[in-house]
């Protein structure tokens, strides 16, 4: 290894001995993983699931399950996805050797996993035209009716996260059957994984009672079915502003809050996290905003929110695990803000690992300085109080 990675792996197990917060990765599949363990990730923060499915043998099968019209059809495609899931998990585990690993269930916005209606119309018009292909154009046109069926003018505020879950929860049951089965199998070889599972989008507490219950049902039928006792956890994202002022409520259900920041700076200003680069560059030049706060957390609005959240999770559940898994779990300046907030760990891209475990040091170094100015400021200030004292007394 060269001296400049010596060097670079020296300055990070300093960061390391003096942070408190812990540093895992965003990694859906395990080659990402590994990139993460290498970088220094403590685990996995959050597998985002729906990105397993877009592999050229799986988005087909998915696309037919959303597309069926009755749960036992949508079984019949998750029959097929459940041993892909299976082995992706298991996957994820090996290569986090035990480190913790958050895998969230389902998020799409659901227009991804459904064809394209414009592509679809092309379609129809051109065997129209031809007239050659009857039974096509027929089968076209009913996949057309479906799509449009399912069709959503707003799809980030649509059928996502326990949503889907919620409304199918055949895809939950499959999914919390894949999580558990994979550790199950590895415990069998003697390996200790603790799978965190994590419920997308909840704004009400009966969204993460509902998904919860399933969960635990699910993962009791495995266990028994394996003969293996694990211990799980089955937390929620906190993303919406709802779920972070009724935080106290959702803490009776949740063991764990991560915060999906992306989404709830998108939903806290209204803005559309996918079209306000279009306005944010102008809204700094006219000086409106100092930052992009889908770069820099923004400690007014979210971070406030955030704080709500946390006071609010822990009056019903002292302890709650506490983690960041929003674009700004790497990005200093909020991981900074997220040390203040006394999170146990933030999450962020494998490649901004190693920034996020010098920006944890940097917080815990400036909190300690301000603590030992604190400490220095106390005796310099008695100090100063008895010689002013002493000063009166000498006066009188
Ligand atoms: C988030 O909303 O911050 C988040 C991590 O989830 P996603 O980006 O997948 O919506
Ligand atoms: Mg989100």
């Amino acid at each position: 290894k060269s001296q400049k990675y010596q060097l670079f792996s020296t300055i990070l197990s300093w960061a390391d001995s003096v942070r408190t917060m812990k540093v895992r990765a965003n990694a859906d599949v395990p080659d990402q993983a590994k990139i993460a363990r290498g970088f220094g990730a403590e685990g996995i923060g959050l597998c985002r699931t729906e990105h397993m499915f877009f592999a050229e043998d799986r988005i087909s099968i998915m696309q037919k399950m959303i597309l069926a019209r009755t749960k036992e059809d949508r079984e019949k495609y998750l029959e097929q996805l459940l041993p892909l899931q299976k082995q992706d998990f298991i996957g994820l585990y090996r290569e986090m050797e035990g480190f913790p690993v958050t895998i969230r269930l389902l998020d799409p916005p659901l227009h991804e996993f459904l064809p394209k209606r414009e592509e679809l119309m092309v379609e129809i018009a051109q065997l129209e035209l031809t007239g050659k292909d009857g039974a096509k154009l027929e089968e076209q046109r009913r996949l057309l009716a479906r799509v449009e069926e399912l069709h959503e003018f707003n799809p980030m505020l649509g059928l996502r996260g326990c949503r889907l879950g919620i409304t199918m929860p055949e895809i939950t049951r499959m999914q919390a059957r894949a999580i558990i089965e994979a550790a199950c199998e590895l415990a069998k070889e003697g390996k200790k994984i603790v799978p965190e599972i994590m419920i997308p989008l909840v704004g009400m507490v009966a969204e993460m009672k509902s998904q919860k219950d399933l969960i635990r049902e699910v993962a009791q039928e495995t266990m028994k079915r394996f003969n293996v006792k694990l211990s799980y956890l089955v937390g929620t994202m906190i993303e919406l502003p709802r779920a972070a002022v009724t935080a106290e409520r959702i803490a009776e259900e949740a063991e764990f809050f991560s915060f999906g920041t992306n989404d709830l700076t998108q939903t806290t200003f209204g803005f559309s996290r996918d079209d306000a680069a279009k306005f944010i560059d102008y809204y700094r030049t006219v000086k409106i905003m100092d930052a992009d706060p889908f770069a820099t957390l923004d400690r007014e609005g979210v971070g406030s929110l955030m704080k709500t959240a946390i006071s609010g999770g822990r009056k019903s559940r002292p302890g709650i695990k506490l983690g960041i898994c929003g674009e700004h779990g790497g990005d200093p300046s909020s991981v900074e803000f997220c040390h203040q907030l006394g999170l146990d760990y933030v999450s962020c891209s494998p490649f901004r690992v190693a920034i996020a475990r010098l920006a944890a040091a940097q917080a815990a170094i400036a909190e300690g300085d301000a603590k030992a100015t604190v400490k220095k400021a106390i005796p310099a200030r008695a100090k100063a109080v008895t010689v002013v004292k002493a000063a009166r007394r000498t006066k009188s």
